[in-house]
C-alpha cells in the first residue's frame, strides 16, 4: 500500500480539486495524508455564517478536518502560514503570509511534518498553482523543493483541463445563453476570457493523467459541501443537477512532470502510472 500526500493551499482546495482521487485511494487502502500551507483566513465568508466571536479560520479548520473525514484521510496537517489572499491584494505583503515564506524554511517545515513518513507519491499544484494564486504557486515551489530535497521520486501536479473547460462553457453558451453555465448564472463571456488567456489550468497536451472519480462523485460533493464559509447553499457547487456536477468534476486531471503525452496517447487512469 502506498503512502500519497497531498499538499493544498486552502482549506476547501482539496474538496475541488483532487477528493475523487483522494476517496478512491482511500477506498483502496492507501494511506492519503492531506497538508494544508494556510487556514483560509482571507476567505470571504458566506454572510451571517461564522458565530459570534468565531474565527474564519477556526470554521475553516473544523470544515477541513470534517472534508478530510468524508474522503477517509488519515492524517490532516496544517503548515501554520496565513493565507495570502488574491495576488494584487496588499495581503500578500504580510510577513507572516505564505507568499512571503522563505522557501527554504516552509519545506523545513514540510519535511518535519513528514518526517517519519516513506512518502511514495506527493501530489502538488501545476507551476501556475491552476489559477495564479500565490499560496498555491508557493505550494508548487515548496513541495518540489521538499521532493528535491528527500529524493521523492513520483510527484503529480493537479490542474485542470483548459480545453475541456473551454468546450463546456461554448456548449453551455449555445444551449443555454441566458442563463449560463448549468443554468445559475456563472458569467460565461468572463470564464472563457479567462481559460482563452491561459491564465487557467493546463492545456489537454500537457496532462498526462485523467482520473475517473464517477464512483465517488457523491463523496466529492459532500467534501465541497463541508465547506459551508466559503459555498453558500444556492452556490453553483451546490444547485447544479448531479448529471451536470459529474459532467464538471467527474474527472480529475494530473500532470507526471517526468513525462509528456503525444497528441494521441491516451490519457493514464492510474494515478500511480
Ligand atoms: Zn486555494
Amino acid at each position: 500500500m502506498a503512502t500519497v500526500v497531498f499538499f493544498h493551499a486552502h482549506p476547501d482546495d482539496e474538496a475541488l480539486s483532487t477528493a475523487g482521487t483522494m476517496a478512491a485511494l482511500s477506498v483502496a487502502e492507501h494511506r492519503v495524508i492531506l497538508v494544508v500551507a494556510t487556514r483560509g483566513e482571507e476567505g470571504e465568508p458566506v454572510p451571517g455564517v461564522l458565530r459570534e466571536g468565531e474565527l474564519l479560520e477556526e470554521r475553516r479548520t473544523e470544515e477541513l478536518i470534517k472534508s478530510a473525514n468524508l474522503l477517509g484521510v488519515e492524517r490532516v496537517e496544517f503548515l501554520n502560514y496565513r493565507d495570502s489572499g488574491m495576488a494584487d491584494s496588499p495581503t500578500t505583503s504580510n510577513p507572516e503570509c505564505f507568499w512571503q515564506a522563505d522557501p527554504e524554511e516552509a519545506t523545513k517545515r514540510l519535511g518535519d511534518i513528514l518526517k517519519d513518513e516513506k512518502v511514495d507519491f506527493l501530489v502538488i499544484y501545476d507551476p501556475n498553482g491552476g489559477y495564479g494564486h500565490p499560496d498555491h504557486i508557493q505550494v508548487h515551489r515548496v513541495g518540489t523543493l521538499w521532493s528535491e530535497q528527500v529524493g521523492i521520486e513520483n510527484v503529480r501536479w493537479t490542474t485542470l483541463n483548459r480545453d475541456a473547460i473551454k468546450k463546456t462553457i461554448e456548449l453551455a453558451m449555445r444551449e443555454t445563453p441566458d442563463e449560463g453555465l448549468a443554468g445559475v448564472g456563472e458569467d460565461l463571456e468572463e470564464r472563457k476570457k479567462r481559460v482563452e488567456e491561459g491564465s487557467f489550468g493546463s492545456a489537454e497536451i500537457e496532462i498526462t493523467h485523467a482520473i475517473d472519480v464517477s464512483d465517488f462523485i457523491d463523496k466529492k460533493r459532500e467534501s465541497i459541501s463541508a465547506h459551508r464559509s466559503q459555498i453558500d447553499e444556492n452556490s453553483f457547487f451546490l444547485k447544479i443537477p448531479d448529471e451536470q456536477f459529474l459532467t464538471l468534476f467527474g474527472t480529475e486531471w494530473f500532470i507526471n512532470p517526468k513525462e509528456t503525452r503525444k497528441e494521441n496517447e491516451p490519457f493514464k487512469a492510474n494515478l500511480f502510472n
